[in-house]
């Protein structure tokens, strides 16, 4: 129940990735049931490639603990995390990490890749918990791109999106 309520905080951070024209994933790192880092996938934004939801929350627990290990945390993101970002949540010696949707063609803690529990790694992410509001996760990210295949299609078209100016 406590994973769903901070999976439900992190898919409100990954709305407001939406609201910058980012792909919508959320990320929150929580200890002893208190936030120490949250964050919201804006590389476009940022001008950033490791811009991801999961990393923004990691560096701003990093700053919040004044400490690049993070042990003892809790990572929830509402899709599954990339290579790049199972690298720093090993790194970062997150204890545990939760994630809402499945995503086969990157994911990189079971589905594309299974990085996150290899055991060459030196730190071992305790447990991997996948399909946490696994519905509410994949419904927003099939929303994000529908709408964004329907804006690119009327653009194709010649369809103006906003009235013209009289
Ligand atoms: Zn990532």
């Amino acid at each position: 129940m406590d994973d769903e309520n901070w999976m439900r905080h992190a898919l409100q951070l990954a709305e407001r990735a939406w609201k910058q024209g980012e792909v919508p994933v959320g990320a929150v790192v929580v200890r002893d049931g208190q936030i120490l880092g949250e964050g919201w996938n804006q590389p476009i934004t940022l001008h950033d490639p490791s811009a991801h939801a999961e990393m923004q929350a990691l560096r701003a627990a990093g700053i919040h603990d004044i400490n690049y290990r993070l042990p003892g945390t809790t990572l929830y993101v509402t899709l599954e995390p990339c290579l790049m970002c199972v690298g720093a949540m090993l790194h970062a010696r997150v204890e545990r990490v939760v994630f809402g949707a499945y995503d086969p063609k990157t994911g990189a803690a079971g589905s594309a890749f299974d990085l996150l529990q290899d055991t060459r790694h030196y730190h071992k992410v305790a447990a991997v918990q996948g399909g946490v509001l696994q519905e509410e996760c994949a419904a927003l990210l099939q929303a994000f791109f529908r709408e964004r295949r329907t804006a690119a299609s009327a653009a194709k078209q010649g369809i103006q999106q906003t009235p013209p100016p009289r």
